[in-house]
């Protein structure tokens, strides 16, 4: 049971790369009846839910819907492509690369990992020009994947996907590109059947503005190909029993209905406002943010102006401080929950979450609380960080009127 004094008046501010608050339209539409998962409404449900999610992913192509956390995305793309010892190709970004790796290691997948030296991979993001060179040696195609993380949650870096399948082609290598964009799906620019991709891995917690429990395997017609071949053992995971299932819009067992419905409001949200406003209102956000980080006179974790994320901003604490401390700090004193550093940054930086339903003032009241609980702290702060971002709001609106 949790206690009375964990809620405090007011709202909580959920400003953690994800989980991201969700919407009470949202909430109110997983609040219906749950229905009967094989009855016709639940089909035509399905039917139109697997055709809009296609819209977010730029696909034409097919998605699985998973009932499962991104972590059982994750291994359903390298179970249904991959045999027993195959090698793959993966990049250091952070920690979540880091823990997909870890996920190859268990599977008996044999991953490669590529990276800068040090701590430098966990500021920069993926290089598309180390892929290539590492799959110009690959001649005899021992690499059956390229395997990165799109917006890396740990560090607030965004790679640039196109440009890693420009690497693969320049290569001239047959590996299947595999990308997690779990924290960058519709909030970030994702272009599944633009760049190529052939597995596209992500999850409804972060753009989605869902409660964790959905997870996504977006496919292209040469991953569908390779799942006939694939030889890791699979069954909850196997993508043939669901696509045929999914052709009436139903799931081979019980599909989660009512984050099903929530996932259908959230479409429609996303596809009324239009997918350009929504990523325009992310960067938006992200640079009132990092006017903050300036101001403070602060460093931001991601050291290449070029792949600033549009979902999080990571803000490296002085040397002498315990970022962990200063979080902690903030969510006592003002109900303020940020990410912590994870891995090889614990404790280094803390993480703020500017994705899916936020607004100008939420993000100032962030910045509030941070700079409060930073000035608690003992952090030697240069300027106004609200005041650098109220500034940079006001000097750069988003079609005046709309958010
Ligand atoms: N990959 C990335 C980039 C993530 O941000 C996360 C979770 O935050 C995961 C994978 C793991 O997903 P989940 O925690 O939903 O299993």
């Amino acid at each position: 049971m949790l206690k009375l004094d964990f809620h405090p008046s007011g709202r909580h501010f959920l400003q953690i790369p994800g989980p991201s608050p969700v919407p009470d339209r949202i909430l109110r539409a997983m609040s219906l009846p749950t229905i009967d998962h094989r009855g016709p409404e639940f089909g035509a449900l399905g039917l139109d839910l697997l055709s809009k999610i296609q819209k977010i992913f730029k696909t034409e192509n097919p998605v699985i819907i998973y009932p499962a956390s991104g972590t059982g995305a994750w291994e359903a793309a390298l179970a249904n492509t991959m045999s027993p010892g195959d090698k793959v190709l993966m990049f250091e970004t952070g920690h979540f690369a880091t823990l997909w790796h870890k996920m190859a290691l268990r599977l008996d997948v044999q991953p490669e990992f590529l990276g800068l030296p040090g701590y430098e991979g966990w500021r920069h993001g993926v290089q598309a020009d180390m892929i290539e060179a590492r799959l110009k040696e690959d001649t005899h195609h021992e690499l059956k994947a390229v395997c990165v993380v799109h917006n890396e949650t740990s560090t607030g870096v965004t790679s640039d996907i196109a440009a890693v399948r420009k690497a693969i082609d320049a290569a001239g290598h047959p590996a299947l590109l595999i990308v997690d964009t779990i924290s960058g799906l519709a909030s970030a620019d994702y272009r599944h059947d633009e760049w190529g991709v052939d597995v596209t891995v992500s999850g409804s917690q972060k753009g989605l503005m869902l409660p964790p429990g959905i997870s996504f395997n977006a496919l292209s017609p040469k991953a569908i190909e390779a799942s006939k071949q694939a030889k890791l053992p699979k069954s909850f995971w196997a993508w043939d029993e669901i696509l045929e299932a999914n052709k009436n819009g139903f799931w081979p067992y019980t599909p989660s209905t009512n984050l099903l419905y929530g996932l259908n409001e959230a479409l429609d949200m996303l596809l009324d406002e239009g997918m350009e406003q929504v990523l325009a209102r992310h960067q938006r956000w992200a640079a009132g943010v990092r006017a903050a980080v300036e101001a403070w006179g602060l460093e931001i974790q991601c050291l290449d102006p070029s792949v600033y994320s549009p979902v999080l901003t990571g803000v490296v604490m002085p040397e002498s401080v315990d970022a962990d401390a200063v979080r902690k700090i903030i969510y006592e004193r003002f109900d303020l929950s940020l990410g912590m550093g994870l891995g090889k940054a614990k404790g280094k930086m803390f993480r703020i979450g500017h994705l899916g339903d936020c607004n100008d003032l939420t993000l100032i009241a962030t910045l509030g609380g941070c700079e409060a609980g930073m000035k608690l702290s003992g952090v030697n702060l240069k300027g106004s960080g609200v005041t650098a971002a109220l500034d940079y709001f006001a000097a750069n609106p988003l079609n005046a009127g709309k958010r």
